[in-house]
């Protein structure tokens, strides 16, 4: 076995060396949960799904951990809360909902572990407290903040120098900040903001920054040391620069993680990250409604992952196409066949999947042929990259899911069902269930055991 991964923390491909083969254990930056995610994330969760599959191939499945976190405390979440007129809980719940469905449309194992930040404050907490302790943090206007210039290596991740990072920051620095680049671990919360007792003797009540999130999870999770972090490139600083310093300063560690792994952008337009605040993108539903999973997929996976990906309508179809010649061909092919030596060497190449691709279609060649050999080990190695997950017939009968759930609209039917049915206006109530049901949304009721009252959850039944 050679696994051999692109370590940014050293700039190198290095051979793979887990700390413990038994137990693999890898990281990944997962989504802010506070509206559909787009296919520049999506991107992010194949290629580091992909980099699971290959890992359980080689170590077993049961001998790694993938623990994907999802940001559950974010300004951009409570800003869509207010806007709404919603609670916070209500958009993270949704949110998380939608992406689980589109992590699965795009077919993604379940992570190993899926941390939320809202399950990890007491962590976030004892982090701040054990870097006050050691001179790495400092209390200053009901902030916590951590003190660059503790930590000699600061900047060792994106390979810039302090003196540099600080010429380029911007000149409003707060004046509570002893040093320019220091950063927030904890902050003060406004009225309306979600809210925790603080850490550090501090009387108000605040909130973590996001950096410590990753570091409290990370740690609870994999340990103060573990193999492999992931993200998109975009998270090497500050997100990840900032992690790793707050991470290793308050376990004493030389690393956080021994390889450090980003995913290069997918463009909208040429040399353009595709975003939200940019306006240009595409979200997973829109691309699902017009496509199957596989073939999205496919079109995530055709560019190497540190590569930029331009997105184009002409790639997703021609990944549709070369998905209709792999499932006809290994339609019936026996499923005892073996993955192909060179789709395993090129994914054990640091993921190179257009290596990877290229195998296939010489298999898919072969298979053309007549070589039933050639066909089943297609199906094999094709299924180990995700893909040819469903029969021939499933593939040819694919319909979009069907328009997609307005779940505000649907949030807001619930609440004026619970309203009608506090003054027992059971006919209202009654008519509002019918209305659901006929959009094929079954509810559930049920009473919160600490305040009593009945809350409504709800699942989709097609
Ligand atoms: P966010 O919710 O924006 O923090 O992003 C979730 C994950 O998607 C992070 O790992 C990001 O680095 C990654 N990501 C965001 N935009 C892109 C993009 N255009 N291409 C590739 N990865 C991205
Ligand atoms: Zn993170």
């Amino acid at each position: 076995m050679s696994l051999q991964l692109y370590n940014t923390l050293t700039r190198k491909k290095e051979r793979f060396e887990p700390i413990d083969p038994t137990n693999v254990r890898m990281y990944a930056c997962g989504p802010t949960v506070y509206s559909y995610i787009h296919i520049g994330n999506g991107r992010m969760l194949v290629v580091f799904d992909l980099l699971f599959r290959v890992l359980r191939n080689a170590y077993g499945a049961g001998h790694v951990t993938y623990a994907r976190n999802i940001t559950d405390v974010d300004d951009k979440i409570n800003a869509r809360a207010a806007e709404e007129g919603v609670s916070i809980a209500k958009v993270t719940e949704r949110t998380t909902r939608q992406f689980h469905a589109d992590a699965a449309d795009l077919v993604c194992l379940p992570p190993t572990i899926e941390p939320r930040a809202t399950g990890h404050i007491d962590e976030m907490k004892a982090l701040c407290e054990t870097l006050v302790a050691k001179g790495h943090a400092y209390v200053a206007a009901d902030h916590v903040l951590f003190s660059v210039p503790s930590m000699p290596d600061y900047g060792r991740l994106s390979n810039r120098s302090v003196e540099e990072m600080e010429a380029g920051a911007r000149v409003d620095v707060a004046p509570y900040k002893r040093s320019p680049m220091d950063f927030v671990l904890w902050k003060p919360s406004k009225s309306g903001e979600p809210a925790w007792a603080s850490p550090c003797g501090i009387v108000g009540a605040g909130r973590p920054g996001w950096h410590i999130e990753c570091s409290a999870m990370a740690g609870k999770h994999l340990g103060n040391v573990f193999d492999i972090h992931g993200g998109g490139i975009d998270l090497v600083f500050p997100h990840h620069e900032n992690e790793l310093a707050q991470s290793r300063c308050a376990h004493g560690t030389h690393v956080m993680a021994n390889v450090w792994m980003h995913n290069g952008f997918l463009e909208a337009e040429a040399g353009e990250k595709m975003s939200k605040s940019l306006g240009n993108f595409i979200t997973v539903r829109e691309l699902l409604d017009q496509t199957p999973g596989e073939a999205g997929r496919l079109a995530l996976l055709s560019s190497h992952y540190r590569q930029p990906l331009p997105w184009t309508e002409r790639l997703v179809q021609e990944s549709r196409r070369t998905l209709d010649l792999w499932y006809e061909l290994a339609a019936d092919a026996d499923d005892h066949g073996e993955v192909a030596p060179d789709v395993i060497d090129a994914l054990e190449d640091d993921l190179n999947t257009p290596r990877a691709i290229g195998a296939l279609h010489a298999l898919r060649g072969e298979a053309a042929k007549g070589n039933s050999a050639a066909r089943a080990n297609l199906k094999a190695s094709a299924r180990l990259m995700g893909f040819l997950q469903s029969s021939l017939e499933e593939w040819k009968t694919w319909r979009p899911a069907g328009v997609a759930i307005d779940e505000v609209m649907v949030d807001t039917l619930i609440t004026a069902r619970l309203d009608a049915r506090k003054r027992k206006d059971f006919k209202e109530s009654d008519r509002i269930r019918d209305e659901l049901a006929a959009m094929g949304i079954q509810l559930k009721d049920a009473k919160n055991k600490e305040t009593g009252e009945i809350e409504t959850s709800w699942e989709v039944k097609r």
